[in-house]
């Protein structure tokens, strides 16, 4: 995280880079004492690394660029497309869950003081936005509502989503500093030192273990209106909702799957069933579904969003048996 220059890089969720580092550190009183014990049994770096450059998230012989922590050192290291894509996610699920899925529904007058609706069409446009720079980079069109410039009308929307965004990559760098305070890097040296390799199996366990371990952290730091339950519940199914669009598999060798991970946080909030949450990851589903057409059928009457996410797990079920089999041919 830059440490006083806030405003590195050249995308607009730059002017966030300073909160990020501050909502971070700030989660609970005793987390920057954490922090330093784990830089000092681990010996890993604190300040995260913030990689500026104007790329794609996909489509480089190195990887992805999405968040990763380096073995050898411990360096936690976020790109800034990928900032703006969680940037784009947070801001698009949240227009598109409040003025068309659950502002209908409740009959009330939207709190931002326009019709309701109105807002609708620069959700999807942010969220299109932001699923185009998984493939190719292009500069944020300044007429599209964004943290650093925007129209006072936008003002209303664009601060929730900044909070949303800023409990978004907080799990997301919770999850890589999982991997050097439960010592998941000290396991991988040691396994290297001695010839030997980590198995796909192993590793998948060491995730599901780093998923927990940030979301117990990202729970610690609710208090109040501004880190809501609600705020860092969204922020979680964010950071993990974001790996649903990079491409279309829900299982991977060395991951849970990406609907488990999101599953394990709604359970771990213990949710009633009415809540919005449960919607908000529903959205997720369905935007998954109509970026690979992978033909989910949601057309049924359901009582309460948990039901809504309920059909659409089973159905991801069969989906994921498909996926497996077709990786389990013999071609
Ligand atoms: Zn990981």
């Amino acid at each position: 995280m830059p440490e006083r220059d806030d405003f590195m890089g050249t995308q607009p969720v730059r002017v966030l880079a300073g909160n990020l580092l501050a909502w971070f550190e700030g989660k609970y009183p005793e987390f920057r004492q954490e922090l330093k014990e784990i830089g000092r049994t681990f010996g890993a770096t604190r300040v995260i690394k913030y990689v500026c450059n104007e790329e794609p998230i996909v489509g480089h012989k190195q990887g992805n660029l999405t968040p990763y922590v380096t073995v050898a050192e411990g360096q936690i290291g976020i790109h800034e497309t990928f900032l703006s894509y969680v940037w784009g996610l947070s801001y698009g699920f949240l227009v598109i869950f409040d003025e068309q899925i659950h502002g209908p529904s409740t009959g009330r007058e939207p709190s931002h003081g326009k019709p309701l609706g109105y807002f609708t069409s620069r959700g999807y446009e942010v969220l299109n936005h932001a699923l185009g720079l998984i493939a190719e980079f292009e500069t944020w069109p300044p007429n599209l509502p964004n943290p650093e410039n925007c129209a006072a009308e936008d003002r209303f929307f664009v601060e929730k989503a900044n909070a949303i965004y800023l409990a978004a990559v907080d799990f997301i760098l919770c999850h890589e500093l999982a991997h050097v305070a439960c010592g998941h890097l000290k396991r991988r040296k040691e396994t290297d030192q001695r010839g030997e390799h980590i198995t796909p199996a192993e590793i998948k366990k060491l995730e599901g273990e780093a998923d927990k371990w940030a979301f117990d952290c990202v729970s610690r730091g609710i208090r109040g209106p501004e880190r809501s339950a609600t705020t860092v519940g969204f922020g979680a199914v964010t950071g993990l909702g974001s790996l649903l669009f990079l491409n279309r598999g829900l299982t991977s060798g060395t991951h849970p799957d990406k609907d488990d991970r999101i599953g394990s946080v709604l359970s771990g909030l213990s949710l009633d069933e009415k809540d919005s949450l449960w919607g908000v990851a529903a959205a997720f589903y369905m935007a998954w579904d109509q970026r690979f057409q992978a033909g989910l059928d949601i057309s049924g009457e359901f009582d309460t969003y948990q039901a809504l996410v309920q059909a659409i797990l089973g159905q991801l079920e069969s989906i994921k048996r498909e996926e497996q089999d077709r990786q389990m041919g013999l071609d």
